[in-house]
């Protein structure tokens, strides 16, 4: 007999593709996807929607002359997808499948395939509007609503409506999601067909607690062990918490009880998935757990959609989830614990259904679950505009405070962006006409926060360039530092020779002094709980903010120790984000008069300086200042002297 040639021997990934619900439609969804310029396409999480439409349509000649872009709104979900998808075509990563995100870039020019994140999608298109690259753009997990996500639905609207009229290659464009507001989204998109997908969902019975649960964690942990003891080693448990931190916490805990369970009990692997895992941690939970061991995943939302994990029986649900706030009133964005809409409620409990019959538990009442919202609010009504607006005037939208946005920002927000950017120096306000300054062109130009790229283009001024482009790049990372909760007193000991009195950049900034001074030697960063990974990252990021500095003729200097100079630089950029120290040992936010306090994580958490500025609020049991600053009173009033002169008097009123 003769052997088949070696590419037809179907591997096991090719069987693994053919058995996704989207395979049977395979035929009919191209026959459609060829003819409409526009298509909405909706398939339960695990489908096959990400994987496998980009592979369908490039192998059917769709969009063969140019690029097929699909959109993530998460830098890991792009890099691993992308991943995934050379690993089925058999090329290897950034040939022809590849992936963009901030400040890494894994394309070539063969690359026809391109995951990117939505961010980046959105930055391309600042100097292509027309997206002349793209014959395809997917725009995937759009249920999501994340603010960049938003804005192209808008840009890439006109796009395509633009290279119609020019008589461009047309530009196809695809809407994919889990579930979502299909009809807000078909009217946006001029009327568009919905193509669902036939799921392949098993039922789940969902179970709610008797009474309302005053700590989900406590409720989560008894839960886990509940069915440990009950349930085969075999089926696995997805919990759906809110942060990085909850998560390590709970899984010591977990880690910790499982060692003295008593006979009968089998042994159990606790994973943790949230979005700033190392991506070979986050590929662990891929793996299926030793045979007799129980798998048990403690996840962000993360797992909602953007991953597939096999194996998931049980969903524990603790109903929250830590997002972005914003009151335009008071100027403030706040990431905050909150609860899950009711949509993200039946998409967490889907988790358990997808390879059989599963189980879901919700820990909070039946009551309490009716009166959850029934959509998330998409982030475009719940964040600060600031860099949206900066990023559509350097689009060159002629009118964006009338933008097509799918969903209309909050009544003020725009405005309070507007005003904030005018602060900064990037706006000018002329009757009602809003123009770019020379100022704010520039601020568009890096792939930053206004405030940030404020933060470097100052910084020639205060001859301390090289400190700003360190600070940025370390914030622009995922955490640089290792904080393992059992090893508490080594970190602290280890870090105690780095730590600022002038704060938490001033102390990252040491840090990373130190690690280029032993060339991220390995055996240092270990010593010294520095994530030598994320660390490398930040000198990338560096050379590439560094780059764009020098096409903007920026002259770039260092300031040595005089770390003075650095503060009143990231004062007279950050100073929206100021806070003023009160008599009685509390602060008050100088934006907006709310009572906010230092971090317990920040250097300064015993200090209590006259005067700080912030990265973020963190709102949990009260409303916390991360990442601060040691600033002067006078150096605000520099930067901002007609506001301050109203702000500075109110606060101490
Ligand atoms: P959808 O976009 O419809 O949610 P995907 O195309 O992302 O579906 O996923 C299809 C299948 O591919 C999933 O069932 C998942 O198990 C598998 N898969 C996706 N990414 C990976 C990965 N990195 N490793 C292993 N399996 C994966
Ligand atoms: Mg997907």
């Amino acid at each position: 007999m003769l052997l088949p040639k070696k590419g037809n021997i179907p591997t096991p990934l090719d069987v693994q593709r053919k058995r996704l619900p989207i395979y049977q439609a395979k035929p009919q969804l191209l026959n459609q996807l060829r003819q409409l310029p526009c298509a909405i396409l909706i398939g339960e999480t695990g489908s096959g929607k990400t994987t496998q439409i980009p592979q369908y349509l490039y192998e059917a000649g769709i969009g063969r002359q140019g690029v097929i872009a699909i959109t993530q709104p998460r830098r890991v979900a792009a890099i691993s997808l992308a991943g995934r998808v050379a690993e089925e075509t058999r090329t290897s990563l950034g040939k022809l499948v590849g992936y963009t995100v901030r400040f890494e870039d894994v394309t070539s020019s063969e690359t026809k395939l391109k995951f990117m994140t939505d961010g980046m999608l959105l930055r391309e298109a600042i100097g292509d509007p027309l997206m002349l690259r793209y014959t395809v753009v997917v725009l995937d997990e759009a249920h999501e609503r994340t603010m960049h996500t938003d804005v192209l639905f808008g840009v890439v609207k006109t796009a395509q409506r633009r290279r119609r009229e020019l008589n461009k290659v047309p530009l196809k464009v695809i809407v994919m999601s889990a579930t979502m507001d299909v009809d807000l989204f078909s009217d946006y998109f001029n009327k568009s067909p919905v193509l669902y997908l036939e799921g392949r969902q098993h039922p789940i019975q969902i179970y709610y607690t008797k009474q309302p649960q005053s700590d989900y964690l406590q409720a989560a942990l008894i839960t886990i062990f509940q069915i440990h003891q009950e349930a085969p080693p075999s089926h696995d448990i997805l919990v759906f918490m809110t942060g990085q931190e909850e998560i390590e916490a709970l899984a010591r805990t977990c880690r910790d009880i499982s060692k003295h369970l008593p006979d009968g009990c089998g042994p159990m692997l606790v994973i943790a998935l949230y979005a700033s895992l190392p991506p070979a941690q986050q590929l662990r939970v891929f793996q299926p757990a030793p045979k007799g061991c129980r798998k048990v995943i403690l996840s962000t939302n993360i797992a909602e959609t953007s991953v597939t994990i096999s194996g998931i029986k049980y969903v524990i649900d603790t109903g929250m989830v830590k997002s972005k706030r914003f009151n335009p009133d008071s100027g403030l964005e706040i990431l905050a614990v909150q609860r899950v809409s009711k949509a993200q409620a039946w998409q967490r409990a889907g988790r358990a259904g997808r390879e059989d019959s599963g189980l879901c538990y919700r820990l909070y009442t039946e009551d309490e679950f009716d009166k959850l919202i029934p959509m998330t609010v998409p982030e475009i009504q719940r964040c600060n505009l600031s860099g949206v607006i900066l990023h559509l005037m350097a689009l060159g939208i002629p009118d964006v405070l009338n933008f097509d946005f799918m969903s209309k920002p909050l009544p003020g927000a725009i405005q309070a962006a507007v005003v904030q950017l005018e602060l900064l120096g990037a706006l000018e306000k002329k009757e009602q006409q809003v123009t770019l300054t020379a100022l704010g062109k520039k601020m568009a130009s890096f792939p930053l926060e206004p405030r940030y790229a404020k933060a470097i283009l100052l910084s020639p001024d205060f001859s301390c360039s090289e400190e700003v482009l360190g600070i940025v790049s370390l914030l622009s990372v995922d955490t640089v530092l290792y904080n393992p909760p059992a090893r508490r007193d080594e970190v602290l000991a280890a870090r105690r020779k780095f730590i600022s009195s002038e704060g938490d950049h001033m102390t990252l900034l040491n840090i990373y002094r130190a690690f280029k001074k032993v060339s991220g030697n390995k055996e240092w960063c270990r010593e010294n709980y520095v994530n030598s990974r994320n660390m490398g990252l930040v000198k990338a990021v560096q050379a590439q903010l560094r780059e764009i500095c020098l096409k903007l003729n920026m002259k770039l200097e260092s300031c040595g120790s005089d770390t003075v100079s650095v503060r009143r630089c990231l004062a007279h950029a950050m100073f929206v984000n100021a806070a003023e120290l009160q008599p009685d040992g509390s602060y008050v936010a100088l934006d907006s008069h709310q009572s906010v306090a230092v971090h317990p994580s920040s250097v300064l958490f015993q200090a209590k300086p006259a005067y700080v500025v912030f990265n973020e609020l963190l709102h949990t049991s009260r409303c916390y200042m991360r990442d601060l600053c040691l600033v002067d009173a006078e150096w605000l009033v520099d930067a901002a002297p007609e506001y301050f002169s109203r702000k500075l008097r109110h606060a101490k009123s």
